[in-house]
């Protein structure tokens, strides 16, 4: 019987987790390594509330007590055998407070179900202290639990903690495979979306969401639009530049920095690997007319403004200033 087939790919992953729901000889650590954003995450939850469900041959139920305090829409955790560490925001790392507060309760048998299951996400984003405290728990692991660390970068692993984990390699997962379902969901230029999520489903339906498509269409028109004759007449009379919120900022960068990489791309002739597939005339044109060093700028200036409005600053003034500082460059001397 297929298994937690909304989360795509990682079929042999998916059957060797499936045998560990059975009674028997289980590992008491997993590691879930590969790139970002392929559902290693969403795997490992999606099979923790399996295996503490009573009835996990229902994959799981959903109904039990069990289920009921493992809300994965809704990213509410309040089973008590059931322990998540994850960053506290994007970029942060995981500290000894996080991995301390979790050992406290190595005190407490399972309540409810057999096990006890600890997902640690973005494990390689511990502190060294972490990383240290993680590891005793490992050397001498409490009876009947289960960790599940989940990490995109196997290096950044001290190795003592690697030679205590099976450790699962996920792969990405095919763009066809991300298409087809993007297609079955309905969504528009699925093509597209799969690249945006760099193959990412849940990535690329955030983007359909969002809309993502319409504002790297105002990105594309802005890169065409230099350089500017009147650059603050430009400005003042944007609609866009008035309009976009945190959110819109955000995206509009994103795709900025999508398109600069893609033209960057197509000028190195690696057209295959671009996102923005459905324009590829208009990239071409961009690429004959920009230089690679200025277009590796204007990738810093998307970037450096993307990280600006994360931390706040307001996207009015920072998008005016892309908008300025890109005119500069596309003006200067090759
Ligand atoms: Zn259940």
């Amino acid at each position: 019987m297929p298994m937690w087939d909304d989360i795509l790919g990682h079929e042999q992953n998916k059957e060797f987790l499936a045998r560990l729901l059975q009674p028997g000889n289980r590992p008491h650590a997993l590691l879930f390594y590969g790139p970002e954003g392929i559902g290693k995450k969403q795997l490992a939850l999606r099979f923790a509330k399996t295996f503490l469900c009573q009835k996990p041959d229902e994959h799981p139920c959903g109904r039990c007590e069990s289920c009921r305090l493992i809300n994965l829409a809704e990213h509410s955790f309040a089973h008590p055998d059931f322990i998540l560490v994850e960053q506290e925001a994007p970029g942060k790392d995981l500290k000894i407070e996080q991995i301390k507060e979790m050992s406290r309760q190595a005190a407490f048998a399972p309540a409810l179900s057999s096990h006890k299951v600890c997902v640690i996400d973005a494990a390689d984003r511990m502190t060294v202290e972490a990383a240290n405290s993680l590891l005793k728990l490992l050397e001498e692991p409490p009876p009947n639990w289960m960790f599940i660390l989940v990490a995109s970068r196997l290096e950044r692993l001290l190795p003592t903690i690697l030679s205590r984990v099976i450790q699962l390699r996920f792969d990405q997962i095919p763009l066809a495979l991300t298409q087809e379902a993007l297609n079955r969901l309905g969504l528009e230029r699925p093509e597209l979306l799969a690249r945006l999520a760099g193959g990412s489903l849940g990535a690329a339906v955030n983007l359909a969401a969002a809309d993502a498509v319409s504002y790297r269409d105002q990105a594309l028109e802005f890169l065409e639009a230099l350089p500017l004759a009147q650059p603050m007449r430009y400005v003042a009379s944007q609609p866009w530049l008035e309009s976009y919120d945190k959110q819109g900022g955000l995206l509009f960068t994103e795709m900025l920095l999508f398109l600069a990489r893609d033209v960057l791309l197509w000028q190195n002739g690696l057209e295959e690997q671009i996102y923005n597939c459905d324009c590829t005339d208009r990239l071409r044109r961009l690429a004959a007319s920009w230089p690679a060093s200025h277009l590796k700028q204007a990738a810093d200036i998307a970037q450096q403004a993307y990280q600006a409005i994360e931390s706040n600053a307001g996207a009015k003034l920072v998008l005016e200033t892309v908008v300025l500082k890109t005119d500069i460059l596309r003006k200067e001397e090759r």
